[in-house]
């Protein structure tokens, strides 16, 4: 069965955008994955096709109603077979092994946000899963839908070849990725570092796990504390062992 996503989306204009270009965009012609953008307005029940409406409570902007986005939902997606997620800055971080799931899936539907937001109750009585891309506010959920297809797609068995491979990229074993470098050997006086030209493949990869390790301690202390202690290496054993180890 093809992998699939559903937006739903006050913009449907938007898409495929980014998506239909490169990588994505060619699976996308060749129907490795399909993309359906739909208009939340055409759920809309009043002549003058609204879709929001003022705060309950009181406060700037203006909330997308639930009986429209029910609506819309509904009409996407009969059976809740596949992920329902809203993109949304208060929902959990958007993680690759995420990502993977939902490349491994049917394709999610998903819900993009406008406004100040989306009225509470579609999102529970949907059972809509929140997803963040990051610590930020966008003006819509659009980007950030762009952002985890963008990422699901390329996981798809036939999109990415083997010049291209995903194992050893960041956070595929729990670290950044070590730097790259290609011709000119030598930029501003800057050369690639020897290892890499040395054609010694067991030092290439020491010199490679070092670096990624480096970085990601350097980086990104949060990740660094996650790692599982098997795969740390004899290097990494001395260090502290992460106090508030969790599975997410
Ligand atoms: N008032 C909301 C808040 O403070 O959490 C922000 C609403 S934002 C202006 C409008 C929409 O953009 C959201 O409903 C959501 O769909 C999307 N959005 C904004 N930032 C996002 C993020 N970091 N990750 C995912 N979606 C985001």
């Amino acid at each position: 069965m093809t992998w699939r996503a559903t937006v739903l989306t006050l913009f449907p204009e938007m898409f495929p955008g980014p998506l239909g270009v490169s990588l994505a965009g060619r699976a996308l012609a060749s129907e490795v994955w399909a993309l359906e953008a739909r208009d939340i307005r055409d759920s809309a029940m009043d002549r003058h096709r609204s879709v929001d409406d003022t705060p309950a409570g009181g406060g700037p902007g203006m909330v997308l109603r639930a009986d429209v986005l029910a609506a819309a939902i509904d009409a996407a997606d009969a059976t809740s077979e596949r992920p329902r997620l809203v993109m949304s800055p208060r929902g959990r971080p958007l993680t690759q092994a995420r990502v993977a799931d939902l490349a491994a899936g049917p394709g999610p539907l998903i819900v993009c946000g406008r406004f100040e937001g989306i009225d509470q109750r579609v999102i529970d009585a949907r059972q809509l899963e929140e997803v963040s891309i990051g610590d930020y506010v966008l003006s819509g959920g659009e980007i950030a839908a762009m952002a985890l297809i963008d990422a699901c797609v390329r996981l798809l068995p036939g999109v990415m070849g083997k010049l291209e491979s995903s194992t050893e990229e960041s956070f595929s074993a729990g670290l950044l990725e070590y730097p790259q470098y290609t011709r000119p050997q030598l930029f501003e006086d800057r050369p690639i570092p020897e290892v890499l030209t040395s054609g010694d493949h067991a030092k290439v990869a020491a010199w490679r796990q070092a670096e990624a390790e480096a970085l990601t301690r350097a980086r990104r202390p949060d990740l660094w504390a996650l790692r599982p202690a098997q795969i740390t290496g004899p290097k990494s054993e001395s260090r502290k062992s992460p106090k508030n180890k969790t599975d997410g």
